[in-house]
């Protein structure tokens, strides 16, 4: 058993970062600190006990800490969503609009198989783009996305929000 634990206390948060105006949240800390880890594991692993599952998906790359821990935890292994450019082979890649400019992620054709049900996790949602690009990405391969999992849910950004309305599972551990 994990005991309760205040993540949003150990979330680090940076005025103006990394723009003016912008309060970034840092989860590195609470990445160095072994018990959030393993509490943000468990909770997820609670959260999405009747949540028939085969595989997380992290998105690069702070998802990809959160995947492995909800991974091992749950006995699945871990598929990468990365920034373009990164994986070798055949691949798609979907691009999405970011505040300024926009961004395209890409997933590597045989790591999603058909029917295969994916839980996609990363440490924030915001507007939500990011994450909803990885979703086609997965569906584009003929899987299912089981649902979301966030550390962090920005609520004001309406993100998490906009994955319900599209009918996705979405859990976030702090709002
Ligand atoms: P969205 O696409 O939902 O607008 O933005 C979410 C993506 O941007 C996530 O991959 C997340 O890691 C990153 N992101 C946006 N704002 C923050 C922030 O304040 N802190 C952290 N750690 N990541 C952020």
């Amino acid at each position: 058993v994990v005991a309760k634990l205040n993540l949003d206390r150990i979330i680090g948060k940076h005025q103006d970062f990394p723009k003016p105006g912008i309060l970034f949240r840092d989860i590195n800390p609470v990445f160095r600190n072994p018990d959030a880890l393993k509490f943000i594991a468990s909770e997820f692993s609670r959260k999405f006990s009747k949540t028939r599952y085969d595989a997380t998906a992290g998105i690069e790359s702070r998802g990809f800490v959160v995947a492995t821990a909800v991974g091992m935890k749950a006995g699945k292994g871990v598929i990468m969503i990365r920034k373009v450019g990164k994986l070798p082979g055949p691949t798609i890649k979907k691009s999405y609009d970011i505040e300024y400019g926009n961004a395209t992620m890409e997933l590597q054709t045989d790591a999603v198989k058909k029917g295969q049900r994916v839980l996609i996790v990363d440490d924030l949602i915001a507007t939500g783009g990011t994450a909803v690009a990885a979703a086609q990405l997965v569906e584009e391969l003929g899987g299912k996305v089981a649902g979301f999992g966030f550390v962090i849910e920005l609520a004001g950004l309406k993100g998490a929000d906009r994955l319900r309305q599209m009918g996705y599972r979405v859990e976030s551990l702090v709002v």
